[in-house]
């Protein structure tokens, strides 16, 4: 049995007709169905639908063999303890800052409002810019709305999110897509199967 973690939302959306072109589609809906683990028109094959954040986790400790994860939740977890062989361009976007379309360019010590505390300390560290960082579980957008950050770091699509805040993107801090990881021991033990999936995906992505 091959398990794959991957999260609800976007990633799942645009992961399913890759997933479809390896034979494997789940028999139920997790947008309707409360199950987190779905069973797939290939018997050898399961999904575990958990959060995003918690995918790379799930397939560090072999709860999954294979993962679909953005970039931006493998750096933030330090993802060395798991493979990640391909990118399957999928979910693509763009991690940012972003600030009240009306602040001024920010300068001095500044605080930051975001879920991914190391990649904004890194980055911000890198620009030479002394930053307070303000962990976030979810709508970072308000934080400089009502004075409780300066700017944000989040992942920005089309822009409509920051737009219909009074946000706008500033710098750029990396370019995002979903990544296919796999747990190490579980590439060693299930190798046949797990290089069969792979050589799919290459196949389907490749002729995209
Ligand atoms: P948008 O309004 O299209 O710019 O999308 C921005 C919102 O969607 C923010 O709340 C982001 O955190 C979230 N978002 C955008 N792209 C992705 C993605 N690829 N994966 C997960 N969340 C995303």
């Amino acid at each position: 049995m091959l398990t794959i973690a991957v999260s609800k939302g976007r990633i799942y959306e645009d992961a399913l007709p890759l997933l479809a072109e390896a034979g494997i589609v789940p028999t139920d809906d997790p947008k309707t169905c409360r199950k987190l683990i779905l069973a797939t028109t290939r018997p050898d094959v399961q999904l575990v639908i958990i959060r995003a954040t918690d995918v790379p986790t799930f397939v560090e400790y072999g709860a999954a063999d294979l993962g679909i994860a953005g970039k931006d939740v493998l750096i933030e977890h330090g993802a060395e303890s798991l493979y990640e062989p391909l990118d399957l361009n999928i979910a693509c976007c763009r991690l940012m800052t972003a600030a009240h379309k009306d602040a001024p360019k920010l300068s001095g010590r500044i605080r930051v409002a975001t879920k991914y505390v190391k990649i904004a300390q890194s980055y911000f560290a890198s620009q030479g810019i002394q930053a307070e960082i303000i962990k976030l579980y979810g709508s970072m957008e308000l934080a400089p709305l009502v004075g409780l950050a300066d700017c944000i770091v989040d992942l920005v699509d089309t822009g409509n999110t920051l737009r219909a805040n009074d946000l706008e993107p500033r710098e750029l801090i990396m370019n995002i897509s979903s990544r296919l990881v796999v747990n190490k021991a579980a590439m060693k033990m299930k190798h046949e199967a797990i290089s069969a999936l792979l050589t799919q995906f290459e196949k389907t992505l490749a002729n995209r």
